[in-house]
């Protein structure tokens, strides 16, 4: 099994070998070291290539490997005010959020890492509630996610990793000031404090535009 050479969590491996992936696609054997590395990535990646396990398998794989359940607020007697997710996942369509969860899910089984998964469109009350149980991993739509902040239901301050996948699409439909919004939030972690992944099937330079505003300077692009 090639995914031994990624340095997993073996955790994240068991998992990886419940679903059955025999050796990792290109863009995971590309931008998954960079990642694990702590570099920013910019990365070329359609849907199909893999991108999902590229990013959520170094993701997981640091969140489980430096922090214990402590960091965690997904424990029973919890005292929480907010959720404050370790790891963000920005997309563009509500399709995409509930696929995106189904993944981290499989990526988190039996760890104590908890995806929540929200977006527009539908009503608050049960995102609300999942929410309120405690979240690792946020899987979330622009619109909803800044709803959501404003509403008092998601702080930003515990933020390490944060991603903006299928990011072409979230500035085609319109997302480009909510996005900026979320990135440029006062309790977002800045500089050193968050590692930032860039995924998209296209680079129009309004994607690289967002590259060169939200990535670190020595981020590293990945065709
Ligand atoms: P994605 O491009 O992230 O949407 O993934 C496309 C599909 O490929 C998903 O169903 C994944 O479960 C699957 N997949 C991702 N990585 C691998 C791999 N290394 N080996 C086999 N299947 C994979």
């Amino acid at each position: 099994n090639d995914f031994t050479e990624l340095a997993l969590h073996p955790t994240i491996l068991e998992n990886i070998v419940k679903m059955k992936f025999k050796e990792p696609t290109p863009i995971q054997q590309n931008a998954t070291p960079l990642l694990f590395a702590g570099y920013d990535v910019l990365a070329c990646a359609q849907t199909g290539s893999g991108k999902t396990a590229a990013f959520l398998m170094p993701i997981l794989s640091k969140l489980l490997s430096k922090l214990s359940k402590t960091a965690s607020q997904n424990q029973p007697g919890a005292r929480r005010t907010k959720a404050s997710p370790l790891a963000l996942i920005i997309l563009p369509t509500r399709e995409l959020g509930i696929q995106m969860f189904d993944s981290a899910r499989s990526f988190a089984y039996k760890s104590w890492l908890r995806p929540v998964v929200i977006y527009g469109g539908t009503e608050m009350k049960s995102q609300k509630e999942q929410l309120a149980k405690g979240c690792d991993i946020l899987i979330a739509t622009p619109g909803r996610l800044i709803d959501a902040i404003e509403r008092g239901l998601v702080s930003l301050a515990k933020v390490k990793y944060a991603v903006l996948d299928e990011a072409d699409r979230i500035l085609d439909m319109g997302f480009e000031p909510a996005i900026r919004q979320i990135m440029t939030a006062s309790d977002m972690p800045k500089d050193e404090g968050l590692q930032t992944a860039l995924f998209s099937a296209t680079f129009p330079s309004r994607v690289q535009v967002l590259a060169r505003d939200f990535l670190k300077d020595d981020y590293i692009r990945i065709r």
